[in-house]
């Protein structure tokens, strides 16, 4: 607490620089306005965006992860650090404010903070503006020293924005060394006069300070006060507006990012926002191609992304040296629209964003097609930034001009003509309901005609055609026969769910093998689908989601529930020796946070030994794509199954269980490639329930 008397002594000190200090907040807030307005040009110009809807359920999400920095602790000393400047940001806020207001009107007291609640403030924020300080030291000290390895920028991702980190980290530094020592020479000149004057928090960076400059004249301290409130001044009104020229943006953005983040993450951007497919024959331009192209949300996220990594530490593509890294998806078109959007001078025409170095563009057609949409970047991000879509986006826009990869063309024409990327038979789809041995155990029936069931299971193209898969099939639908469910299938009536079709940029395709699929569906009457694909149930619930279909369950869901009811009971597994491991499929887990009912499973099978690898759940590793991305083989220095089946191995499994079709085929595949025959198998979940339900009679062909 200031008494009148030190007051008006302190004021006397700033009254000189009354002027100057009203000149430069007035150019502060002009500047800073005027780039800001600047910014908003491209987004104005961008393609529209729906995010106006469930505004509670959006400020609910900002109290999580604006305020709350819900997703700053999955990295530990970082997100802590993080967490300590944001609220000590908060925390300092008004007394930012407050000592902005000093500057023109001496004896200004916030109201509410005077008195008791202002001393009180005044010791928390000695505190803030200290720990705020050591942040930043360490936050450099990591920077400099440590140097985490998701800092690093890779030669091909061009100039790294490390220096410009520094420097922001250093000024803000320096605006908690002015804030402290306006503070210090306050309370140390008040202590000269002898003036009950303001009580510093003890050990806090103003109280440290206050010490070093005690015994100072009252001129020199004058002289300090006055130094000290001017660089406030300056550092606070130049950090304001330099922001805006790079990574430290995200201060401004990050809360309205937050508010405009997807709410419904699993759920596709449609191709157009507000043009329906009935109508989508009228957009003249598919996708993205250039900057404009961009929705305005998306552009926000460019500003947003705060560069610190996560995304790419965490992207499977990234890890296995594909030419994708989320991190600089962003961070290129940051600099794209920053390049075209100058805040001084006109903005450019932007060239196409995929393409060659020489002509312009930002990304390379292989860093587009390297994407597996597993969804971990977006899961890690702290700022709620979508890639999907975008990545979906500028796709669609190759598709439009067609620039499709040439070993995707095949499976896409075989999609086109017979409804399945292998080009087999549209009469042979359910060969392997009629294989040797099952049928007599085990009648799948085809629906239509006059065969009726409650119950679809839709198999989808990798299971129905693929020799291996095909065992996955059988196992699913022993375990419906077993649990009593009256199912059947569409056979030859049944068409690739169009899932990675879609995620492929291929919409048009998409919707036609979706159209078809949903007439099927609709006329064979069932009131529930089941699948044991996660790519396919992922499309009938989420991609279908406005054809009023029935429901949809993944086959782990159903085994859960069948556990829990008692229809399911297990024999005790035999082979004591090995140790099992879940791999949560992208498409079950993130994407559909179904991590439970599938470990339900294995828990409840007697005998059986399971560990967790170091990355499960929401931070699983991709196996390498599924769908389409069998067909594609992109640039990379290893597989990303190598990868996943040898963090089996680290977590002492020999046996790999996953629940998607995909996710076998490529650690099938991933096992050989590392040598590890013998040493790892890997099992499909409904394959390992078949195995060992306390069956009476039935056995896998
Ligand atoms: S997108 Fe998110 S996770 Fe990735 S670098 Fe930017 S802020 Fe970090
Ligand atoms: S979706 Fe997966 S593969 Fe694609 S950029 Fe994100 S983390 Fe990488």
């Amino acid at each position: 607490m200031v008494d009148p008397q030190s007051a008006a002594q302190l004021a006397s000190w700033l009254a000189p620089g009354r002027i100057l200090f009203l000149l430069i907040h007035l150019l502060g807030v002009v500047c800073f306005s005027y780039i800001v307005a600047k910014r908003l040009v491209p987004l104005i110009r961008g393609e529209r965006d729906f995010r106006f809807d469930r505004p509670w359920v959006r400020l609910g999400r900002v109290l999580k992860f604006w305020l709350g920095q819900w997703k700053q602790p999955r990295y530990r000393v970082a997100g802590t650090v993080h967490i300590f400047i944001f609220a000590g940001f908060i925390v300092l806020a008004l007394r930012a404010f407050t000592t902005l207001i000093v500057g023109v009107s001496e004896n200004f007291v916030m109201p509410g903070l005077s008195g008791r609640a202002g001393a009180i403030y005044d010791i928390v924020t000695d505190y803030a503006a200290t720990i705020v300080f050591l942040c930043m030291v360490i936050a450099v000290f990591r920077r400099l020293v440590l140097k985490p390895a998701r800092y690093a920028v890779p030669a091909r991702y061009g100039k790294g924005h490390g220096a410009d980190a520094i420097f922001l980290l250093g000024l803000i530094a320096l605006l908690m060394v002015a804030d402290s020592l306006f503070a210090a020479t306050r309370a140390a000149s008040q202590a000269q006069a002898g003036q009950t004057g303001e009580v510093l928090a003890a050990l806090s960076l103003p109280w440290m300070l206050q010490k070093a400059i005690a015994s100072m004249s009252l001129p020199t301290l004058g002289s300090l006060y006055f130094g000290a409130y001017l660089v406030h001044e300056l550092t606070f009104y130049f950090l304001l507006c330099y922001r805006p020229f790079g990574i430290q943006f995200h201060v401004e953005t990050s809360l309205f990012n937050i508010y405009f983040a997807k709410l419904d993450r699993e759920i596709l951007k449609p191709v157009r926002w507000g043009v329906s497919d009935e109508h989508l024959d009228q957009v003249k331009s598919f996708g993205v191609k250039t900057f404009e192209d961009f929705t305005w949300k998306h552009m926000l996220d460019f500003y947003s992304c705060a560069d610190c990594g996560r995304c790419s530490d965490n992207c499977p593509a990234n890890a296995v040296g594909r030419p994708l890294s989320p991190r600089f998806v962003s961070v290129k078109a940051r600099d794209h629209a920053f390049r075209h959007y100058p805040v001084f001078g006109r903005a450019k025409n932007s060239a196409a964003l995929v393409g060659s170095k020489e002509s312009g563009a930002i990304y390379s057609e292989d860093e587009i097609w390297s994407c597996t949409t597993c969804g971990a970047c977006e899961e890690e991000c702290p700022l709620l930034v979508e890639y999907i879509d975008k990545i979906v986006d500028l796709r669609r826009g190759l598709v439009d001009e067609g620039k499709v990869p040439q070993s995707l063309q095949k499976p896409l024409k075989a999609l086109e003509s017979r409804g399945n990327p292998y080009g087999k038979m549209e009469k042979k789809k359910a060969d392997w309901a009629n294989a040797k041995g099952f049928q007599q155990t085990c009648d799948v029936k085809t629906l239509g005609q006059s065969k009726g069931a409650e119950t679809l299971y839709f198999v989808d193209s990798i299971t129905s055609y693929d020799d291996r898969m095909q065992a996955i099939a059988r196992a699913a639908a022993k375990i419906l026969k077993h649990v009593g469910e009256n199912f059947g299938i569409l056979g030859a009536a049944e068409r690739d769910s169009g899932h990675e079709v879609r995620r492929f940029g291929e919409e048009t395709l998409f919707m036609a093998l979706r159209d078809h699929n949903v007439d099927a569906i609709r006329a064979s009457g069932v009131r529930r689908i089941v699948t044991a694909d996660p790519h396919a149930y992922n499309a009938l619930k989420h991609d279908y989601d406005d054809q009023e279909l029935p429901p949809v369950e993944h086959i782990s869901q159903v085994i859960a529930r069948e556990v829990k009811s008692g229809k399911i009971k297990f024999k005790p597994l035999e082979n004591e020796g090995s140790v099992y491991t879940y791999h949560d499929p992208c498409y079950l887990g993130r994407h559909n946070q179904i991590y439970d009912d599938p470990r339900d499973v294995l828990d409840a099978i007697p005998g059986l030994k399971r560990v967790e690898m170091s990355r499960s759940r929401d931070r699983s590793f991709c196996c390498g794509g599924g769908g389409l991305m069998l067909f594609y083989e992109p640039k990379e220095d290893q597989r990303m199954g190598v990868k996943r089946v040898q963090m089996a191995a680290e977590a002492g499994a020999n046996v790999i269980v996953t629940a998607c079709p995909f996710c076998m085929a490529n650690m099938e595949d991933a096992i050989k490639v590392a040598g590890m025959e013998g040493r790892m198998t890997a099992i499909d979940l409904a394959e390992l329930v078949d195995q060992q339900i306390a069956h009476e009679g039935l056995k896998v062909a």
